[in-house]
């Protein structure tokens, strides 16, 4: 167990793990999904991108070393400027190019929650993870609470805020013209159970309820682009609600009969998805869906809008 939260904590290497990591043999690799639209694949979190001469639009930015590689990657497409940075959460493997891009003249948006945890230090329990603040430059500029549409490169991109997912700041990116959607890290596809940062407000109902809102947003050839893992479809999407509410029902159903973790653990709700030697490992998993279940986020999310104390 401990050593596992030791392996995935250098997966998804803080700021200071990521300085150990040996960013200069990752490669960008670009799939393209519709016109106008590709996913970029290096480490960290899967970049959206938006191009097509109203300037590039990208979600989610990977880490700061691989700025260069990334808008090289950008540039074969389109030479333009990358205009937007949209960022699904805080998680530093998805917003840690921001600054870079900032500074290249990209206007970041984000849920206000990310924002707000990105300008404090957090702590990431699951992985006894200090993170220090964002540097300003690094924020996000334009903050949202429901969400935000941009119409650019001759599409609409909704951008939709679901509530205490994988974090308490997740958005999902849905192109309406490409048919293409981002779901952020409310989707690990493929060879993980997903990672559920409670301690930054996510929940299991809160990602099973994202899972359903992007299967709302999707149609039956959407390309969907998960936070980790290869591009998906809305069957791969409805698989994946699905294993979440049966190992959710078989939890909450241990929990109510009154069995401690480690006998909902040695019962194995999860061991028929295999995955054994995910990311996340089944054990790890239930124990997070046995934690959230026993302690759902607050109402009252961290983030509170500054001075407009007036009630409306
Ligand atoms: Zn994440």
């Amino acid at each position: 167990m401990r050593a596992s939260l030791f392996a995935l904590a250098l997966v998804l290497a803080a700021p200071a793990a990521a300085q150990q990591q040996d960013f200069s043999t990752v490669e960008i690799k670009v799939e393209r999904l519709a016109p106008g639209v590709a996913v970029l694949f290096g480490s960290g979190g899967n970049i959206g991108l938006s191009y097509g001469g109203d300037g590039n639009v990208i979600v989610d930015d990977q880490f700061a070393p691989l700025t260069d590689k990334i808008a090289a990657a950008i540039a074969a497409l389109d030479p333009d400027p990358v205009r937007f940075v949209i960022n699904t959460h805080w998680h530093f493997d998805h917003t840690g190019g921001n600054e870079n891009f900032g500074r290249g003249g990209a206007v970041i948006l984000a849920h206000d929650n990310v924002r707000a945890r990105m300008s404090t230090e957090q702590f990431i329990a699951a992985l006894k993870l200090k993170v220090p603040p964002s540097p300003s430059g690094a924020l996000p500029v334009v903050t949202f609470d429901e969400g935000v549409t941009l119409h650019i490169n001759g599409d609409t991109l909704h951008v939709v805020h679901v509530a205490n997912a994988h974090t308490d700041g997740d958005s999902l990116v849905h192109w309406a013209k490409a048919d293409v959607l981002h779901m952020g890290d409310t989707f690990f596809h493929g060879a993980s159970f997903p990672f559920i940062d409670l301690s930054s407000g996510g929940s299991i109902d809160g990602v099973i309820a994202a899972a359903g809102k992007g299967l709302e947003m999707a149609g039956p050839n959407t390309r969907i682009i998960p936070g980790h893992g290869p591009v998906a479809t809305r069957k791969d999407l409805a698989a994946y609600r699905d294993m979440l509410v049966d190992i959710r029902g078989k939890v909450a159903a241990a929990i109510a009969a009154k069995r401690t973790l480690e006998q909902v653990k040695a019962s194995a709700p999860a061991a028929r998805y295999g995955m054994a030697d995910g990311f996340i490992k089944p054990d790890q998993f239930i124990e997070t869906v046995y934690e959230s279940l026993r302690n759902p986020p607050k109402k009252t999310p961290p983030h509170s809008h500054g001075g407009e104390s007036h009630s409306h």
